[in-house]
């Protein structure tokens, strides 16, 4: 089982992936393929695995992803390999933008997929991002802030939409929904 996290940068989805994995046994997590500066707070391999333009074309041209998109000027991409091993057996939680869970909802056929979307107000996001432990640039912040209406234009796209106010309150709530699933998926 896929199950994807989605909502804007700063919505609370890594803090909440991470809290689901502790707290579900099993469940996992993928990295993504990108292009993009590995942050402090990122760890090679686990959050990502970061490849350079030219190595993220050549696995374009080999049909190695699922789907993949343009983030803030880098790509990413969800790897066929990667995914279909972990995701057949087990729990996969996995934060993917709006695009990207369209695309994976339309290709994947025999892997079960849930789809989650984390909102928060506008003026909440833009105070997080503004504290954020790894200090965006300011033209990034502004980046991620225009990309708000966007994506909440596609939650209707989505299983479930969810108000992360609460951390303790929105993991009880993934866990049902994860309990309620594998007992009644398709
Ligand atoms: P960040 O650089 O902050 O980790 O992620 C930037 C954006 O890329 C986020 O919206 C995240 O959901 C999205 N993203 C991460 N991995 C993938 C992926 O495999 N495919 C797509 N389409 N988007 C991704």
């Amino acid at each position: 089982m896929l199950v994807i996290l989605s909502g804007v940068a700063g919505a609370g989805k890594d803090t909440v992936r991470k809290e689901l994995m502790n707290q579900i046994e099993g469940a996992t997590s993928i990295p993504s393929y990108t292009t993009r500066e590995p942050r402090a707070d990122d760890i090679p391999g686990e959050t990502y695995h970061f490849i350079t333009r030219e190595e993220f074309e050549n696995k374009i041209k080999e049909g190695e992803f699922y789907e993949y998109d343009i983030h803030h000027e880098n790509y990413y991409g969800t790897s066929k390999k990667i995914l279909d091993e972990k995701a057949r057996t087990g729990i996969v939680i996995k934060d993917i933008d709006v695009n990207g869970t369209e695309a994976l909802k339309d290709t994947l056929t025999d892997i079960k997929v849930i789809t989650i979307f984390l909102r928060v107000p506008k003026e909440e996001l833009q105070a997080r991002l503004e504290n954020r432990m790894d200090r965006l640039p300011r033209d990034e912040i502004i980046l991620r802030l225009n990309r708000f209406d966007y994506e909440e234009s596609k939650i209707s796209n989505y299983d479930y939409v969810l108000k992360n106010d609460n951390l303790e309150k929105t993991v009880e709530i993934i866990k049902a929904i994860i309990e309620y699933e594998t007992k009644h998926g398709k």
